[in-house]
């Protein structure tokens, strides 16, 4: 994944899909609270009281999850260094509200897929302690890196002879000490 740029590296889709999952768990487990505390007297006067409260008992715990969620959706933005961990507690949180049927399920997808974003990811800025400009090791623009061929000879003549000189005029290879080529008899210059 590429850095979009921006002075803090973080991951945001984590930070984003966890904090509307958090925010959908938290108005679900809200509505729920609101409507059997209505309901609350209702159920009781039918001798459903029990299950009313254990009802309003998991939507107790619904909000707790959303606040520990929507928490840590804020922490993945504000300390990107905790979001592995921060991810790890979402994407817990978020399988369990997802068993009750927590931010009418959606909410729970969006903040479980947020936590794995956020324990996958991977900063993109370079770790303190690395040294300035080139890493050790590196050869510079000038030098010619190890396995790289050697530059071709600059002449297109053949191939010379064991002293290195070829006939200027037919291109032979003449042997080291020759004064003549061995095949045209022009006179090597310089023997
Ligand atoms: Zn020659």
């Amino acid at each position: 994944m590429q850095s979009r740029g921006g002075p803090v590296d973080y991951p945001r889709g984590a930070h984003i899909l966890s904090l509307i999952g958090g925010i959908l768990i938290l108005i679900d487990a809200i509505v729920v609270l609101i409507a059997f505390a209505v309901l609350g007297t209702a159920l009781a006067s039918f001798g459903l009281g029990a299950f009313g409260a254990i009802i309003i008992a998991l939507a107790g715990i619904g909000v707790v999850f959303a606040l520990l969620i929507i928490f840590g959706a804020l922490r993945i933005k504000s300390q990107p260094t905790s979001a592995h961990t921060w991810g790890i507690v979402i994407i817990l949180l978020a399988l369990i509200s997802f068993l009750g049927g927590g931010g009418f399920y959606i909410g729970s997808i969006l903040a479980l897929i947020g936590g794995i974003l956020a324990v996958v990811w991977k900063p993109t800025a370079p770790a303190p302690g690395q040294p300035y400009g080139q890493p050790y090791g590196q050869p510079g623009m000038g030098a010619p890196g190890p396995g790289m061929p050697p530059p071709p000879p600059p002449s297109m003549t053949p191939m010379a002879g064991a002293g290195g000189v070829t006939c200027a005029y037919c291109g032979t290879a003449i042997p080291a000490g020759s004064k003549f080529c061995p095949k045209c008899g022009a006179a090597v210059p310089g023997a």
